[in-house]
């Protein structure tokens, strides 16, 4: 065990445990699990600075620099707005602006549009900016969160795997708490580190600073000024999707005792070989590789039509 003198983003707890000393890359990476609540992050944790030369560096790397973005990846962009879409779209009835925190490519934005909705966003990495603005005519404007005056603009926030790449989510989600209208809602996605995805050895990673488990995002959020109004996730899923409704902020302890050992206990039980003897992921794997092939063949025809109807309803 090992004292660290940073502060738990979510209890404000000192007491920290390394549960992973290397990321998926097996490059040297310190993973911590709170004591106190159960939150695990990177120490130290990267301060904003850090995280923005990482973007600007690294990050790029691992997407090959595209600045098109490739037919594959703008057809599951689509596909997934519409999932999300679908999947919120009855307990968001009374929205009517939408705005996306990290709105990437601006698939999600400009799908929400398209259901008749004023929708809008940012993103701070601008090698996508041309593809967004002149492809798909999507309302994305290239800044950062904290650049964004903290009056209420949305009826809706979308934070879709962003929460996990913030400094300090709690300083990140008090700010988007500002943004939303009163009574308006708060969408948010991002891996569930307790859901049986990846093996230990594959879970970390450097541009995720925090790994959340279902009990502390919602926690996190509470701690925000939200309540939580329905998740549409399970403990196993992949990733965790929880809708919140701004609420008051209230100064609340955190009340996660017993977590730490619960997150430590999912951590450890997947090792690589039940993780891969699992049926579930041999027959996924399967589907993966041959629906490879087809997914390439049928984007290229997908985007085209997609970008053509864009480009005539302007
Ligand atoms: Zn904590």
């Amino acid at each position: 065990m090992t004292n660290h003198s940073v502060q738990c983003d979510l209890c404000g707890g000192d007491k920290f445990e390394i549960v992973s000393r290397s990321d998926r890359h097996k490059q040297a990476l310190d993973t911590g699990l709170c004591l106190g609540c159960g939150l695990v992050m990177h120490l130290p944790v990267p301060n904003e600075a850090e995280v923005a030369e990482y973007y600007a560096t690294r990050y790029r790397q691992d997407y090959h620099g595209e600045r098109q973005p490739s037919e594959r990846r703008v057809m599951r962009a689509w596909k997934n707005a519409g999932r999300i879409y679908n999947q919120i779209g009855s307990s968001i009835s009374a929205v009517e602006t939408v705005f996306e925190i990290g709105a990437g490519i601006g698939c999600t934005v400009k799908y929400f549009e398209d259901q008749g909705l004023k929708a809008s966003g940012i993103e701070p990495n601008h090698d996508f900016n041309a593809f967004t603005h002149s492809k798909l005519f999507a309302d994305v404007e290239n800044v950062n969160l904290y650049d964004l005056e903290p009056t209420p603009r949305t009826d809706l926030v979308l934070l879709i795997h962003v929460i996990e790449h913030f400094s300090s989510p709690k300083k990140a989600l008090k700010h988007i708490h500002g943004l939303i209208n009163d009574g308006g809602m708060f969408y948010v996605e991002c891996p569930n580190l307790t859901g049986p995805f990846a093996t230990q050895s594959r879970m970390f990673h450097y541009a995720h600073i925090y790994n959340f488990s279902p009990e502390t995002l919602k926690s996190m959020a509470e701690q925000c000024g939200f309540e939580l109004i329905e998740s549409f996730s399970g403990d196993d899923d992949a990733d965790i999707q929880m809708l919140f409704r701004k609420v008051g902020m209230q100064d609340q302890p955190v009340q996660l005792s017993g977590n730490a050992d619960r997150v430590r206990a999912r951590i450890n039980k997947y090792n690589a070989l039940s993780y891969h003897a699992r049926p579930a992921y041999l027959s996924k794997r399967a589907r993966k590789v041959s629906s490879y092939l087809m997914e390439y063949m049928k984007a290229r025809e997908f985007v085209s039509s997609l970008l053509s109807r864009l480009e005539k309803q302007r």
